[in-house]
């Protein structure tokens, strides 16, 4: 049976387009959610793989690999404790920053949002400012959530009804 998920969990997104020390982008992001599984009370939820063109990035970026994946915070966790230690696992697996936007990258991992919490800072935007306008973070949202969860006052499908990104493929679980 599928877990219900609450207004309690947060939502990570994940994405690749780089490979890893540890192998390609699928086996980095499949990496990268078992690496999840430490912060979460429960078994993460994970979406399928999914495939899309580089959005807003420097010409000749690589295709990229997307999941999102919800899980349930440890007691006492806070929404910028939870980053740091997203953060920590980008480091792992060998993400360099080099300041370019939306450079390619070896694995990224977007906090989409941690249950109900708001913050508007530099360091943490959440609810994720650009998640509603991203089929890749949509498509793989929904797929967990369902067609109704509410994402900044609209449910994932009307967001997706008006998203201009093309069809993203699936690779098979
Ligand atoms: P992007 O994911 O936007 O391509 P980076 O992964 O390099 O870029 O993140 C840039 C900065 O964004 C990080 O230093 C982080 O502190 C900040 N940030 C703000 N809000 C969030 C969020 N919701 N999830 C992840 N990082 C965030
Ligand atoms: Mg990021």
């Amino acid at each position: 049976m599928r877990r219900k998920l609450t207004n309690g969990h947060a939502f990570v997104a994940l994405g690749a387009n780089l490979p890893s020390d540890l192998g390609n982008p699928e086996d980095t992001l499949r990496r990268a959610m078992a690496a999840l599984i430490p912060l979460s009370k429960h078994l993460p939820v994970i979406s399928g793989i999914y495939e899309s063109e580089p959005k807003d990035c420097p010409p000749g970026s690589p295709l990229y690999l997307n999941a999102v994946v919800a899980l349930l915070p440890l007691a006492g966790e806070e929404p910028l404790s939870f980053l740091h230690k997203l953060q920590h696992i980008e480091n792992v697996y060998g993400r360099i920053r080099t300041g370019l936007v939306n450079e390619a990258r070896t694995l990224d991992l977007d906090l989409l949002a941690f249950g109900d919490a708001v913050s508007n800072t530099t360091e943490l935007t959440i609810p994720h400012p650009r998640a509603h306008e991203r089929r890749f973070v949509l498509q793989p949202w929904m797929e967990i959530a369902g067609a109704d969860w509410l994402l900044a006052g609209r449910t994932l499908a009307q967001w997706l009804m008006d998203c201009q990104d093309p069809p993203l493929g699936r690779l098979p679980d």
